[in-house]
C-alpha cells in the first residue's frame, strides 16, 4: 500500500511531467562514443544515435589503450583497495598519478577523490573555517556549493561573472582571516569561459585566494591542453579541482591540485578523502594513458575545436541562439522548458541524442538543448544531427 510519502511524491513527480521537468533516462547498450546504441523503450530493441551530450570530449571513454591499461591493471592489481586511502587504500598507481596530474596543472602536489563532486565537497570544510570567507560565483556547479554549505566560512555570492559583484563581496570579506574566491573555469549550462585574469587581478588586489573548477576545461583547453588558466595564457591558480570523469577519459575519480601543504592538509582533513575508498587502482592506470594521449594527440583538440567551431557557426547561422563561446558546449536555447523537451523529442526520432535542460538545473525560462561536441564525432555526424536541428527547429518556430 502506498504510504503517504509515496502519494506526495507521485503527484509531485506527476507535476514534474506536466511541467516537462521530469528527467527521462535512456539506457545506453554499447560503450560511451560519438555514435551510441540505446535500448527503444518502444519495441525492445536497440537505435543507434550520433551522441551531442557527452563530456567525453577527447573521444576517450572506449580508447582501445585506456581499456587495456585498465585491464592490465585489474589483472595486477585487483578489482580495488577495500579501504580508503589512510588506512591501507593508497596504491603506487595513485601516487603516480597525483604527481602527473600536479605537473600538468603546474602545482606542486595533487590529491585523487573517488569524484570531483567528493573533491570539492572536501576543499572547503578542510581550509576555511568561521574565520574565513568564501566568495563564489552564483553559477557554480552544485558540487561547489554543497562543498560551500558543509563549511563555517562566511559566504559570498556574485552574479554570474560580475566582477563588480565579485570586489563587492570582496569588500565585505575584508575582515575574514583566509579569504577563497571559487568559480567555474567553464560554466557547464552556459559554455562561457571564466574571464580568470580580471578574476586573479581582484584577488591579487583584496589578498584573496583562487580556487577553480576545471572539470569541463580540463583536457580541452590551453594549448597545452592543461584548462582554463592556460587558455587565458598562464593564469595563477591557487587551488585547482577537477575531473577524470570528462575529458580525461570519462571513467570516474576527482583531484585538487595544489601546493605541497594545501593537498598535505586535505589528505588530513577532507572527509571524502577520509572516509570513502581509494579510486580503483585500474582507473588511475586508464587515466595515466589519458594524460600521456593527451600530450601526445594534440590533433584530438584541434579537432574538437574545429567541429566546435563549426557546429556553432553553421547553427547560428540557421538562427538558432546559442549560448557561450569558444568552447565545445553549445547550449541551443528555447526558453521555455517544454520546447526544448519537445526539440530533444524531435532530435531523439531523428537519430540525434541531445537532452533538454529546465528549472531546476538551469534557472526558470532558460531551458535549453546542451550539446557538446566530441573529438569522436566524424563530419558526417556532424551535417546529420545539423540538418535534424534544423527540421526540428523549423517545426517548432524556433527558427524561419
Ligand atoms: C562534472 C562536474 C563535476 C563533477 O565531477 P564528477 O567527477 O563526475 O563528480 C564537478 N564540477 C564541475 C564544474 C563539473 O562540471
Amino acid at each position: 500500500m502506498a504510504t503517504p510519502i509515496d502519494q506526495e511524491l507521485a503527484a509531485a513527480l506527476t507535476g514534474l511531467r506536466d511541467a516537462g521537468l521530469f528527467k527521462a533516462e535512456h539506457p545506453l547498450v554499447s560503450p560511451q562514443g560519438g555514435v551510441v546504441s540505446v535500448q527503444d523503450d518502444t519495441g525492445g530493441g536497440e537505435r543507434r544515435l550520433i551522441n551531442l551530450c557527452a563530456n567525453n570530449y577527447l573521444g576517450l571513454a572506449d580508447d582501445a589503450r585506456l581499456i587495456e591499461a585498465a585491464r592490465a591493471a585489474l589483472l595486477e592489481h585487483g578489482l580495488g583497495m577495500a579501504s580508503v586511502r589512510f588506512i591501507c587504500g593508497t596504491h603506487a598507481l595513485h601516487r603516480s598519478l597525483e604527481a602527473r596530474l600536479a605537473a600538468l596543472l603546474g602545482q606542486e602536489d595533487a590529491i585523487l577523490f573517488p569524484s570531483c563532486f567528493d573533491a570539492n565537497a572536501g576543499l572547503f570544510e578542510a581550509l576555511l573555517d568561521e574565520r574565513d570567507a568564501v566568495i563564489s560565483d552564483a553559477l557554480n556547479h552544485a558540487s561547489i556549493i554543497d562543498g560551500i554549505r558543509l563549511c563555517k566560512a562566511s559566504r559570498h555570492r556574485y552574479p554570474n561573472g560580475d566582477l563588480d559583484g565579485l570586489e563587492t563581496q570582496l569588500k565585505l570579506a575584508s575582515g575574514a582571516r583566509r579569504r577563497l574566491v571559487v568559480t567555474d573555469g567553464v560554466f557547464s549550462m552556459d559554455g562561457v569561459i571564466a574571464d580568470l585574469p580580471a578574476i586573479r587581478a581582484l584577488c591579487d588586489r583584496y589578498g584573496a585566494m583562487l580556487a577553480v573548477d576545471d572539470s569541463h576545461s580540463a583536457g580541452v583547453l590551453g594549448p597545452d591542453g592543461s584548462g582554463t588558466a592556460a587558455h587565458h595564457g598562464g593564469v595563477r591558480v591557487d587551488i585547482v579541482t577537477g575531473t577524470l570523469g570528462k575529458a580525461l577519459g570519462g571513467a570516474a575519480g576527482g583531484y585538487v591540485a595544489a601546493s605541497r601543504p594545501v593537498v598535505e592538509w586535505l589528505r588530513q582533513k577532507a572527509r571524502p578523502y577520509l572516509f570513502s575508498n581509494a579510486l580503483p587502482p585500474a582507473l588511475a592506470a586508464s587515466a595515466l594513458v589519458a594524460l600521456d594521449i593527451l600530450a601526445a594527440e594534440p590533433g584530438r583538440r584541434a579537432r574538437l575545436a574545429a567541429l566546435s567551431a563549426r557546429f556553432r557557426g553553421e547553427m547560428a547561422a540557421l538562427g538558432f541562439t546559442l549560448a557561450g563561446a569558444g568552447h565545445p558546449i553549445v547550449p541551443v536555447m528555447t526558453g521555455d522548458a517544454r520546447i526544448a523537451a519537445g526539440l530533444a523529442d524531435r532530435l531523439l526520432r531523428a537519430g540525434v541524442y541531445a537532452v533538454a535542460f529546465s528549472a531546476p538545473v538551469v534557472p526558470p525560462g532558460q531551458a535549453r538543448i546542451r550539446t557538446q561536441m566530441s573529438s569522436a564525432l566524424s563530419d558526417a555526424d556532424l551535417d546529420t544531427a545539423i540538418a535534424a536541428f534544423a527540421d526540428a527547429g523549423r517545426a517548432l518556430d524556433l527558427i524561419a
